[in-house]
């Protein structure tokens, strides 16, 4: 067992494959390499690399794909996403997928290597300060990774709901007001219509409520705004 960050790049174009490689190795990288979507999984899962560049275009299944089993199975790994110009970085960048960074083909590899290194420092860091993550019974917040968890299971916030979530988590039981959201989120100058809160309510207790209609998490406070049970205990 070494000590050097294991890199694993999955690009199907053996130039370019080779070519980063070579560059990596060169930096003091243990590199494993896959061509295609499928091999890159399996090595995945059975070496647990610190950093995944991974291409987007690629034979069978595709990088998108790709990201996301990487990403349900191994939520660590930083995912560095290659792309051509012109390819969805909204796709990639976005919550859905949940890609740590990104670089356009084609780029220099030093680039590329300092991205991995920015992007381990970050993961470092994050482990040093462990106060990035709140939990309230069942349900987890993960602020420096931006995600949410019920049960241990990933479930998909958009970054509004997320910020909602994080308003109501740090201060379970407290009841507030829909302008008092508004406020949190958007801003003070925001002049939003508090309908806008309920809406995103609703989305959010589709998501983590077994029942949404009655929704036994995200209390409505009638006439006023919401609060988030701290206690499961019944009425
Ligand atoms: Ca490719």
């Amino acid at each position: 067992m070494s000590n050097l960050t294991k890199v694993l790049i999955v690009e199907d174009e053996l130039p370019i494959r080779k070519f980063l490689s070579i560059n990596l190795v060169r930096n003091e990288f243990e590199v494993l390499e896959a061509e295609t979507g499928e091999e890159g999984l399996q090595l995945c899962l059975k070496e647990s690399p610190e950093v995944v560049i991974l291409d987007v275009m690629l034979p069978g299944i595709d990088g998108f794909e790709v990201c996301h089993k990487i990403r349900a199975a191994i939520p660590s790994t930083i995912i560095i996403m290659l792309t051509a110009k012109g390819q969805d970085l909204d796709k990639i960048m976005g919550l859905d997928l949940g890609a740590d960074d990104y670089m356009v083909k084609p780029f220099n590899p030093l680039e590329l290597i300092a991205r991995i290194r920015a992007n381990l420092r970050k993961v470092n860091s994050k482990n040093a300060v462990a106060t990035s993550r709140i939990a309230i019974l069942d349900l987890k917040l993960d602020l420096d990774q931006q995600r949410f968890y019920k049960n241990t299971v990933e479930i998909e916030l958009t970054p509004t709901e997320f910020s909602i979530m994080k308003v109501l988590m740090q201060a379970p039981g407290k009841a507030f007001s829909r302008d008092e959201i508004l406020n949190k989120i958007w801003g003070k100058n925001y002049f939003g219509d508090m309908k806008t809160v309920d809406v995103h309510i609703r989305r959010i207790r589709e998501k983590i409520e077994e029942n949404p209609s009655i929704p036994q998490r995200i209390e409505t406070v009638w006439g006023y705004g919401y609060r988030l049970r701290g206690d499961m205990a019944n009425e």
